[in-house]
């Protein structure tokens, strides 16, 4: 089939890049030109595990192409894929101007029937605001052509998504009861038919239901986050652990084990701005939606955790200290820095004085990027950007993990314990068991497990 995607971010590129290795003919728009040059030139703006290998073989097959060329985008595909940012506004409302602004290019050169697909994470009540826009557009050239727009939500994971999006756990796709909309519903199913192959995966709905599952969704999987963390924090005082609280309660299948983890916080480009938008949707039916706003303040309040553990230990005063940070992506298996808990960290060490060797096995360009717009020359200066996590420890008072990369999993801990000043350990991710870090001669502060913490 011949497939647009508007938008070749994360979730555009990824959605591109497999739609085309299922033998779709692709067309990926975007108005970053840079961005488009990379990929021309054989590169990959993001760091994806497999994706770049899928890009490849795709364009040398001839069945993706990139280009910032609206006329020929709108003019390829039947299919318009929509899968352009949605970040918040100022009032935390998801920001639809990217989405608006891809529909009326859209309604400014179609001549044949399109189905428009919302793969952007869109507030309720959308889709009508992109069937308008498109409308405004023909109607102003006094064009007469048939569209339909469905809403067809991403579920990948950032770090995985090539994987959750080649074999996803569902599909959801909201549709209008319309000879359109069912027109739409046969070229969707077309589409998706080699996903279903295993077994149905695929959840039929109306378009408002669909656009609203994607925001449920984000919104029980955060708040699944901040109770853990919640809990983690009293754990900590009350001197239980939360590792063993978690396996005690994920056991029961009502539950679950998945997605229980204390740590240093929520952070990327959904969890936060999904939860705000939803409230933020929820205030304009004068409805207060008290849990997430609690999901919320706990997870501001959870960034702080760590480098508060690292004051408690240290002091306010961390002048003429020097601290090894391992992990600067806000979660393993991207170079995503946006909301990363260890920004936070990092301005409460600068904060408080310290210096800092960081090290991430792939973020650290986005790193440098994002650190240099959070901190001021001088700050910056105070920050060492380290050639491996062993090279982070050389003088530094202790070690702080903030992102659990698997590498970080199994360090070896004489070479840690002899190139630190203090055998310290500050695990925002729990990864290691704090018997094993006793036994080994480390002081371990882990996040909810202070049960044996060694103060
Ligand atoms: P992104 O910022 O990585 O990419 C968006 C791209 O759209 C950018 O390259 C930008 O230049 C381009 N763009 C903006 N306006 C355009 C226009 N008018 N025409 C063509 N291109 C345009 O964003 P993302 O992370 O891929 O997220 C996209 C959407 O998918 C968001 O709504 C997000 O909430 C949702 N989503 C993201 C993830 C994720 O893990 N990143 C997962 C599921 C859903």
């Amino acid at each position: 089939m011949k497939i647009t995607i508007i938008g070749t971010g994360y979730v555009g590129l990824v959605t591109g890049a497999c739609l085309a290795e299922l033998g779709n003919d692709v067309f990926c728009l975007d108005v970053d030109q840079k961005k488009i040059d990379l990929l021309n030139n054989g590169g990959i703006p993001i760091h994806e595990p497999g994706l770049e290998e899928v890009v490849a073989r795709n364009r040398a097959a001839g069945r993706l192409q990139f280009s910032t060329d609206v006329a020929a985008s709108v003019a390829h595909g039947t299919l318009q894929f929509i899968a352009v940012g949605t970040p918040p506004d100022e009032d935390g409302s998801a920001d639809l101007q990217y989405v608006l602004a891809a529909a009326r290019n859209i309604g400014k050169y179609m001549t044949e029937f399109k189905v428009i697909v919302d793969k952007s994470t869109v507030p309720v009540g959308t889709a009508d605001r992109v069937k308008a826009a498109v409308q405004d557009e023909l109607t102003a050239r006094g064009a007469e052509v048939k569209f339909s727009v469905v809403s067809n939500p991403e579920f990948l994971k950032e770090g995985a998504a090539v994987e959750d999006f080649m074999r996803p756990d569902r599909i959801v796709i909201g549709y209008d009861n319309t000879p359109e909309g069912e027109k739409a519903h046969g070229l969707m199913k077309k589409l998706y038919t080699p996903f279903n192959r295993n077994h149905e995966r695929t959840f039929w709905m109306d378009v408002r239901s669909a656009e609203f599952t994607k925001y449920a969704a984000n919104a029980m999987l955060a708040t699944r986050i901040s109770f853990m963390n919640e809990l983690a924090n009293l754990a900590d005082q009350v001197g239980a652990d939360i590792e063993a609280v978690r396996h005690g309660i994920g056991s029961d299948p009502r539950i679950g084990h998945s997605f229980l983890y204390a740590g240093a916080g929520y952070g990327g480009s959904c969890f936060p701005k999904d939860v705000q938008a939803l409230e933020r949707t929820a205030r304009q039916y004068d409805q207060d939606l008290l849990i997430l706003r609690a999901v919320e303040a706990v997870n501001d309040k959870q960034k702080l955790v760590l480098g508060q553990k690292v004051v408690k230990r240290f002091g306010a005063d961390l002048n003429g200290k020097h601290f090894a940070v391992w992990g600067l992506a806000f979660k393993p298996n991207t170079d995503d820095m946006r909301e990363a808990p260890a920004r936070v960290l990092i301005r409460q060490l600068i904060d408080a004085g310290a210096t800092i060797a960081v090290y991430d096995p792939v973020a650290m360009a986005e790193a440098k990027r994002v650190l240099a717009l959070d901190l001021s020359a001088e700050e910056l200066a105070r920050i060492r950007f380290a050639s491996s996590p062993m090279d982070t420890l050389t003088d530094a008072e202790a070690l702080v993990i903030v992102t659990e990369w698997k590498a970080f999993r199994s360090p070896d801990f004489d070479r840690i314990k002899a190139a630190l000043k203090h055998s310290i350990i500050f695990d925002g991710r729990n990864l290691f068991e704090p018997e094993v870090m006793a036994e080994a001669g480390f002081e371990y502060h882990g996040i909810g497990r202070s049960i044996l913490t060694r103060a």
